[in-house]
């Protein structure tokens, strides 16, 4: 049964859905967040590259971005969205077109708009011991944690042709770069003259082991045949956006080298004139800045199109799907 139409729910209290629900509650719409509560940098003890925030812990920006929140009057749920279905306008009833939420649990709640901000999971590469160190010892992004390894035994285990870059990449971080390039296919003899002159050991052989040292770091990198003392590994997931509850809505996606994504415009919204998204469900690369920009904007693009839809519906015009 609903008893209640939100202006908005955000689904996703990570970087992304906190910013969208700030600038709604300070738009004095509202606001309700539901989140599932697992962000995708939860496994690091600090985020960098993060202006005025940098070494804070994930957690604690996730705390203050809600407290904040909650300080506009924005309401929050635990639990995971299940499905997301239109409900149509009733012209009998004059009644707009909502969007309904089914949460686990069973219960649906119904919405003027939503703001999806519910990330991207990260599937590993399946090689024994490196799920263990994700986050710590086992790294992706080199901009968020770079620098705390830099000058240090790199590896970079690649996992696909796009590895590419990111080898290139870690070299500017570290003179001493181990990149393991069965990920990458068949190298140009140009590739491997560029990576030879700049000092960084190729090896084919795919990696069997990620090798744990005495404490909670890593110790090596294993092959079938050999192994190799390194410091910190960066590598590559596959990236799968926490998106199959909106199948039901058959938003656009875009297909990009990093995998298939809901397709969204600058504002964060969809196909779906109710219906924005923001930060890693859309955008794999976002880092926690990208998806607070992001989610700022979905948030002013969503009270925006609300304020057009106050004025239709007073003055007994249409007000779109
Ligand atoms: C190990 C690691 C370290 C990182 N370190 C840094 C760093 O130092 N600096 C930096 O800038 N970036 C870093 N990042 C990137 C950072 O994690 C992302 O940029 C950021 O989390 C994106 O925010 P988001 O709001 O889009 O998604 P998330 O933070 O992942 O938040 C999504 C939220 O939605 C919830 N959710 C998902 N599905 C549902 C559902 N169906 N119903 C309800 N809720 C749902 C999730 O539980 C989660 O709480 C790191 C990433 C990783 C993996």
């Amino acid at each position: 049964m609903i008893h209640r139409t939100w202006d908005t729910i955000v689904i996703g209290a990570g970087a992304a859905g906190l910013s969208a629900a700030q600038a709604l509650g300070r738009s004095l719409r509202g606001t309700l967040v539901i989140d599932a509560g697992s962000p995708r940098n939860r496994f690091a003890s600090h985020m960098h590259n993060v202006l005025g925030l940098d070494g804070t812990p994930p957690a604690e920006l996730l705390a203050r971005g809600r407290a904040e929140a909650e300080r506009y009057g924005v309401a929050f749920r635990e639990g995971s969205v299940l499905a997301v279905r239109d409900r149509p306008a009733d012209e009998g009833s004059g009644s707009p077109a909502r969007v309904l939420v089914e949460l686990d649990g069973g219960d649906t709640l119904e919405a003027r708009s939503l703001v999806v901000a519910t990330g991207i999971a990260d599937e590993l590469p399946p090689i024994r011991g490196l799920a263990r160190h994700w986050g710590t010892g086992v790294l992706h992004c080199p901009y968020c944690h770079g620098w705390e390894v830099r000058g240090r035994r790199l590896a970079v285990i690649t996992t696909s042709p796009l590895g590419m870059h990111q080898a290139r990449l870690l070299r500017q971080w570290t003179e001493d770069l181990t990149v393991f390039t069965a990920g990458l296919g068949e190298l140009s003899d140009e590739a491997r003259r560029e990576f030879a002159a700049r000092g960084v050991r190729l090896v084919p052989d795919p990696v069997t082991e990620v090798v744990a040292g005495d404490g909670a770091g890593i110790a090596a990198v294993r092959t079938a045949s050999d192994e190799f003392a390194v410091d910190a590994i960066f590598t590559a997931s596959a990236l799968v956006p926490h998106d199959g509850f909106l199948a039901e809505l058959a938003l656009d996606r875009a297909e990009t080298p990093m995998g298939s994504f809901i397709a969204v415009d600058p504002t964060g919204r969809t196909s779906h004139p109710r219906v924005w998204a923001a930060g890693n469900v859309v955008a794999p690369a976002a880092t926690v800045p990208v998806a607070m920009g992001a989610g700022a904007m979905a948030g002013a693009a969503v009270n925006a199109v609300l304020v057009e839809e106050d004025f239709a519906l007073a003055a007994g015009g249409p007000t779109g799907a």
